[in-house]
């Protein structure tokens, strides 16, 4: 299987099918309800309107987007101590991040040459990836 198949899949397969996993494992009695939710969290992805261009490959969406920054994700991180519809919520929002962070980042580890590359132009963090 080629790279840009298997990347693409697995980048689909975490937004749209895992979470079915999470709601199970997690919320069983209303896992329906948790998987909708955790769907609905993918409407952060309208802070790419922002941005020219829309989509990048060679950009993270993690750290660059507004609801898609570090500011962003910690205040993702506290709703994990509300209860309920807020929890959920937060729970479909981090995992979002994680696999648009992995989408970028794992990626491109695994493709170390280009990794370089992207780390140049247009990111600040993970200085230690480059030496992997
Ligand atoms: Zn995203």
């Amino acid at each position: 299987m080629d790279y840009i198949f298997l990347k693409t899949f697995t980048h689909y397969f975490l937004h749209f099918i895992f979470p079915v996993f999470i709601a199970w494992v997690f919320y069983r009695n209303q896992w329906k309800k948790a998987y909708l939710i955790m769907l609905a969290t993918m409407l952060v992805d309208l802070d790419h309107l922002f941005a020219d261009p829309i989509f990048d490959p060679d950009r993270s969406s993690v750290g660059f987007h507004f609801l898609h920054s570090y500011y962003a994700i910690a205040v993702y991180f506290l709703t994990l101590f509300f209860k309920g519809n807020i929890r959920i919520i937060g729970i479909g929002l981090l995992f979002h991040m994680l696999t648009d962070f992995q989408d970028f980042h794992l990626w491109n580890l695994l493709n170390h040459h280009e990794y370089s590359l992207c780390y140049f132009r247009h990111h600040r963090f993970f200085v230690f990836y480059r030496h992997l």
